[in-house]
């Protein structure tokens, strides 16, 4: 019996991975989605590739990035069902860099609710802002990417943070889905508290 249960009853894991700009939310999702097998749905992934490739959906975020604004809730929600909906498979999903406003959350818990689905837990990397205005800098050299090269675009990026995406920690604290983690010291040290967070939750 318990054999079936384990083939049958698919344990799905659906992670958000939440930080600042530059708090390393990429690189680690990277290594989450691999150890779990998860699919990884990194929104300005997304907006990016669609701006390189010129599309309609890049269009329209475009501005908005280079500024350092978010992108209208309406364009990013679309585009994040539609991610989510080609992957409907999946063992779980690691969502990085979404969401990114309370409206944004509530739509993708009527989303997963409605594919009796939910989020398991979101994990939130702390990292002060003056270590990830010196690494946003160096990738910006690196990368190219235009919002990472002026240090007044990082600041809007911060302030967007902390004025819409940081209420989010209230809105999954009153789930009891809310940990963080130190997203400073070496990267595998970082991976390792990631891994210990979640095999100690799921
Ligand atoms: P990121 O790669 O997550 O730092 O995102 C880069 C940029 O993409 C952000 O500064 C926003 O302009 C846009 N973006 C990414 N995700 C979202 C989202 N969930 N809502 C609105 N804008 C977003």
């Amino acid at each position: 019996m318990g054999i079936f249960v384990k083939l049958f009853n698919k344990i799905m894991i659906n992670l958000i991975l939440f930080g600042k700009p530059g708090s390393g939310k990429g690189t680690q999702a990277e290594f989450v989605k691999n150890k779990y097998g998860l699919v990884h749905i990194s929104t300005g992934d997304v907006f990016r590739y669609n701006i390189s490739k010129q599309t309609e959906l890049g269009l329209l975020a475009k501005s908005y990035m280079e500024k350092g604004d978010l992108v209208p809730d309406n364009v990013t929600i679309k585009m994040l069902e539609a991610e989510v909906n080609k992957s409907l498979n999946a063992n779980g999903f690691i969502f990085d860099g979404f969401p990114r406003t309370t409206h944004q959350a509530e739509i993708l818990d009527d989303f997963l609710k409605k594919k009796d689905l939910s989020i398991t837990m979101t994990i939130a990397l702390e990292v002060d802002e003056a270590i990830l205005i010196e690494r946003l800098i160096n990738r910006g050299k690196e990368s190219g990417r235009i919002d990472d090269q002026d240090k007044s675009k990082i600041k809007n990026r911060f302030d967007e943070y902390n004025n819409k995406t940081s209420q989010l920690t209230e809105y999954y604290k009153h789930q009891n889905k809310f940990y963080s983690v130190e997203g400073t010291g070496e990267i595998e040290q970082i991976t390792q508290r990631i891994y210990n967070l979640i095999d100690s939750k799921v």
